[in-house]
């Protein structure tokens, strides 16, 4: 090993879900939205003003922020976005996770936790799930530098009810807690209202799932004014211009359209209940998601051959191989109707073939 090699910051990074690019293929496989983003999006696209891209765009995101202030009805300064909720979550973490103490997450949860926290070399404790993969409130009271965990948690997408999350919030007082509700839209009850009460709580949301736009890396936090200020400074000691003006420009015209976004979910919702009616058909075991996804596993049939199986058809879904608990389970994001139906269709015949289901 050279000696400059010592000096050099070494990370294992994340692993993000596999991007196919098949044009047949039906990817359930990174949790994103079937649907394309709100009508207002694609028209505002149309008329883009390319002359004004050779200005930097608003470092302060005003447009943005304003509309996502006006959406949750709060304050515009209580308002953060960022580049994904992945850029918010990095920053969150480097803002607020400053302590010699442990923060504490699950298990089993978002897999980028536990990376950012070693690059950024936060101390953190992994909180064991119950058998059922619930959240145990009682388990986040003990000493601590910060608490994250998303609501639904993933991969499993177990909702944790908001008296259980009042609890963690209000047992952790001294530190930041950080509820990720990346899927919250799917049918969770937000924490949001719990802004009200708690100065340490910061609630952080995605464009990528319920609005259609993962592939424009909108995310946002909404907490007091003050952790907002704290985010901005370190936003500003980083990079001011993370947002680029188009990306402003769609995410307002995103976040605008009430109707279609409701729409859009409730779709969603429908096929997700669906599905879990044919999943339970088949003899797939999962709980009660809350997400746009569905982690199950089959008692008779290793995930890994499933995963295989359905990978050789251009059906794509996400295999974790760890921690071990998991490594039985597929997630399988909820795509339209028609993809979810091939999909079932798929196993039940694959299954049929292996005498394991029987007409
Ligand atoms: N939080 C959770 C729990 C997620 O599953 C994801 C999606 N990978 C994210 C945050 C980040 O999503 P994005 O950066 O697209 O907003």
């Amino acid at each position: 090993m050279a000696k400059w090699e010592e000096n050099i910051r070494k990370v294992i990074p994340y692993t993000p879900g596999e991007q196919p690019d098949k044009s047949s293929m039906i990817k359930l496989n990174t949790n994103e939205n079937p649907y394309p983003p709100a009508p207002g999006v694609t028209e505002a696209l149309q008329h883009i003003d390319t002359d004004k891209l050779r200005l930097y765009p608003d470092p302060a995101v005003s447009d943005l922020t304003g509309a996502i202030a006006d959406f949750y009805k709060v304050g515009k300064d209580q308002v953060f976005v960022g580049v994904g909720s992945d850029d918010v979550l990095a920053m969150s973490f480097m803002t607020f996770f400053n302590s010699d103490k442990p923060i504490l997450f699950p298990d089993i949860t978002y897999s980028f936790y536990d990376v950012w926290a070693d690059m950024l070399r936060i101390p953190y404790e992994r909180i064991p799930l119950d058998e059922k993969f619930q959240i145990c409130a009682a388990d986040y009271k003990r000493e601590n530098g910060g608490v994250v965990f998303p609501n639904p948690n993933a991969p499993t997408g177990e909702l944790l009810p908001l008296d259980m999350v009042e609890e963690i919030i209000a047992a952790n007082k001294d530190v930041i807690v950080i509820v990720d509700e990346a899927y919250i839209d799917f049918g969770g009850e937000s924490a949001l209202p719990l802004l009200e009460k708690y100065d340490n709580l910061l609630v952080v949301q995605t464009f990528s799932k319920s609005r259609s736009m993962a592939g424009m890396r909108i995310g946002f936090a909404i907490g007091s004014p003050v952790l907002i200020k704290y985010l901005n400074d370190v936003k500003y000691s980083f990079n001011s211009y993370t947002m680029d003006r188009i990306t402003i420009q769609l995410g307002v015209k995103a976040v605008e359209d009430r109707a279609y976004f409701e729409e859009t979910k409730e779709k969603i919702i429908r096929t997700r209940e669906w599905t879990k009616t044919e999943l339970r058909r088949l003899g797939f075991e999962f709980g009660d998601s809350k997400s746009n996804f569905i982690f199950a596993r089959h008692p008779k049939v290793p995930a890994m051959e499933l995963f295989e199986a359905l990978k050789k058809k251009d059906i794509y879904v996400r295999h974790f191989n760890k921690p071990e608990r998991i490594a039985d389970y597929l997630r399988i994001s909820i795509g339209t109707d028609a993809e979810m139906k091939a999909f079932v269709d798929f196993l039940d015949q694959y299954l049929t073939d292996c005498k394991i289901v029987t007409a």
